[in-house]
Formats: C-alpha cells, structure tokens, sequence
C-alpha cells in the first residue's frame, strides 16, 4: 500500500527521543531540552503588530503563487537580484521540497555534505534519488578535491547549508563558488539553504543567489524567529524557478498573506537588522559560554553561525544521549540523525536561556566525571 517514495524515510530517531522526553516530564522531572532547532524567542512585536492590522484589514485571502510583489522587491534588494529571481514559499521547507521535485531526476544522485540537516536525505529519498555523502569530519569544511571525485554526470543535485545545521560552520566565499562551478560541469544543482545566513558570529556568509546553477532557499524561520508563520523565498534563474513554481503552486499555493505583508514592511522600513540583531547579540553570548565549557570535555568546533553546537563525545551518540536524558534529564539530538559518520558526535541546540544552558553544561559535566 505504501509507496515506495516514503517507505526509506524513517521517524523512529527523533520518535525514540520524544517519547523518553514526554515519560521523564510525566514523571515530574525537570528537563532541559536542548534538542530543538528553533529560537527560543517569540516572533518580535514588531512582525506582530504589523501582521494583526493586516489581518484585520483583509489581507486573509490567496496571493499571487510568486508572493506580493512589495516583498519579491524587498527581498531581491537584499541579495542584489531582480524580482523575477525571486519566489515567496510556506517556509524554507516548502522550497527544499519544490526545488528537490524539480532537478532531483529519479535514480539520479545526490551529494550531501555530512553532517548535515537531516531533510536532505528525506527529500532525496522521495526523488527516489541515490544519496552520495561527503565526510567532512573533523572540521566540517568541504574539500573541493573530495567533491570532485564524488561527481559525475549521475548527480543531479548538491546540497549545501551554511551556516550550517549542525555544525554552524560557515563555508567561505571562495571554496562555495568552488562547488558551485564544479557543480556547473556536471550540470548539476546546487541548492544552497541559507536559512542561517544572519545568524553568524565571526565571518559573514556568502550567499550564492545570483548565480546560474543555483537555486538558493531561505527565509524568516530563523531570523525573525518565525517558524509558525511559513514564510520562506527562494532566488534563482527565472527558467529555474518556472520549474519550481509548476510544484510550488500545487504544493504551498502562497504563504500567509497577512504575514507575507508584514515582513514586507519589517524590510521596508529598514529594522530587519535591528531585530535579527537583538537576537544574534544573545545567541554569541550563549555560543561563547557553551563553547567554554564543552571544549574543556570534548573535540569540539566553534559555530560561526547558526544556534548549534556539535562536540565529539567519543562514545556511541544513541547511547550517550538516552543516558544523559535517563540519568541527567539533558536532551540532546544524537549525530546519527546528520548523516554517516556522525556516530559519535551530539548537536546541542543553545536556543534556550542561558540559565538553561548553565544547569545542562552542569549536568552534562557531572556524566562525563562519573563515566559518561
Ligand atoms: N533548513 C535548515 C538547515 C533548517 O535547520 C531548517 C529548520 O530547522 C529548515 C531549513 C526549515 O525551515 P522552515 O521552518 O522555514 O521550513
């Protein structure tokens, strides 16, 4: 009965980890929970208003399947393209999905980076596309070399995210127009999520929107802490995205359109900095307390972006991470779920309150000197 697309896709990871997570809060013990890939703030009260008086004043009915052309302006102004490069979806996930429908040929190949955001594999499975993994253990950079021997003219479609999930590394300009004109050669996808990308600490990601193979995906989940409202975007060439919009219009159809309307204003009118600021000022501080204390623990990388962090705790991840939750109620994400060669590694998420943050280093010190 079921199709063959979905039958690979498996829940049971996260599944396992939820359901200890809902038996120990049953239980009445306190948790912390830093498995969630969201920020823990709520949506500004700037986005807010604007979007209730939109609400209230109509704006409850179908867009254009592209999105309102105030915010296609506002967002190809960005990034320097013109408005016809650019397609409003329901979230980043939403245009992950459309651009994979549109350039994954099925038994084609997919190259993904590892670790990396666990979708990729999902949407490359529904394809029913091959996946091909590049280890890019332990520093998490992309080696153009080992990507060049991964190619062939079997890849349809790479995927690249930087900042990245999970590692927050962020590529440099140079090594990701490096994929990119690879990619070219095998008249291959590139399909950069950027959903990070004002998210960052130390070296400022450099989109690839404007280029020919590309189709970038990202949108205002993370950096207007949105993730409820779905709205996302996508940048490409226009005969890219005509093929993305053939999915996209029975797919996502258009975002919210009283939400779509306010954060066309938040750009307009110049505060999206400001905003996404306020937040990226607190996530450092809880990026650098977090980073001081795992690396007295483990190998661990300094995220450049993004809001996680992934150490190397030398054991097992699937055992650490039950244990951790069991004995010490820290709920981590265990590597397993970015890819191959993640089987030791841990994302820690620091979306949460530095308090938070404090009483889960605490506890996760006291495992380690017990005996993890
Ligand atoms: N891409 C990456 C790398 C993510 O981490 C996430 C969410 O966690 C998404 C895309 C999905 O974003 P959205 O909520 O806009 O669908």
């Amino acid at each position: 009965m079921t199709a063959e697309r979905v039958k690979g896709i498996s829940t049971s990871l996260i599944r396992r980890m939820f359901e200890i997570v809902e038996r120990a809060k049953r239980e009445g013990r306190d948790i912390v929970n830093l498995s969630i890939g969201e920020p823990d703030f709520d949506t500004p009260i700037e986005v807010v208003e604007r979007a209730c008086k939109y609400m209230k004043s109509g704006y409850t009915h179908y867009t254009s399947n592209l999105g309102i052309e105030e915010l296609r302006i506002a967002i190809a102004d960005i990034y320097k393209v013109s408005q016809e490069n650019v397609m409003v979806t329901t979230g980043g996930s939403e245009a992950l999905l459309n651009a994979s429908l549109a350039f994954i040929e099925e038994n084609s190949e997919v190259v993904i980076p590892t670790p990396n955001f666990l979708s990729y594999f999902t949407y490359a499975k529904i394809c029913r596309a091959k996946v091909r993994e590049i280890k890019t253990h332990p520093n998490f950079e992309m080696d153009l070399d080992v990507l060049n021997e991964s190619m062939s003219k079997k890849v349809s479609a790479v995927f690249l995210n930087y900042p990245n999930n999970p590692t927050g590394v962020v590529l440099d300009g140079k090594t990701l127009k490096g994929v990119v004109e690879i990619a070219k050669d095998y008249d291959a996808i590139v399909i950069s999520d950027e959903i990070y990308d004002k998210i960052y600490y130390d070296k400022k990601p450099t989109s690839l929107a404007g280029e020919e193979n590309v189709v970038v995906v990202n949108g205002f989940s993370k950096s207007l802490a949105m993730t409820g409202w779905r709205i996302g975007f996508v940048i490409a060439q226009k005969d890219l995205l005509n093929e993305m919009l053939k999915v996209h219009q029975v797919n996502g159809v258009c975002a919210p359109s009283f939400a779509q309307k306010a954060v066309a204003d938040i750009l307009n009118e110049g505060i999206f900095d400001e905003i996404v600021g306020r937040m990226v000022k607190e996530f450092r501080r809880r990026r650098d307390f977090v980073y001081s204390r795992l690396k007295r623990l483990f190998e661990v990388v300094k995220p450049e972006g993004a809001f996680y962090i992934f150490p190397n705790v030398g054991i097992d991840c699937e055992k650490f991470c039950e244990d951790l939750l069991i004995k010490k109620g820290v709920c981590l994400t265990p590597g397993k779920a970015f890819g191959s060669g993640n089987e030791n590694y841990v994302r820690i998420s620091f979306a949460n309150s530095l308090d938070n943050l404090e009483k889960a280093m605490k506890r996760i010190e006291e495992y380690v000197a017990e005996g993890a």
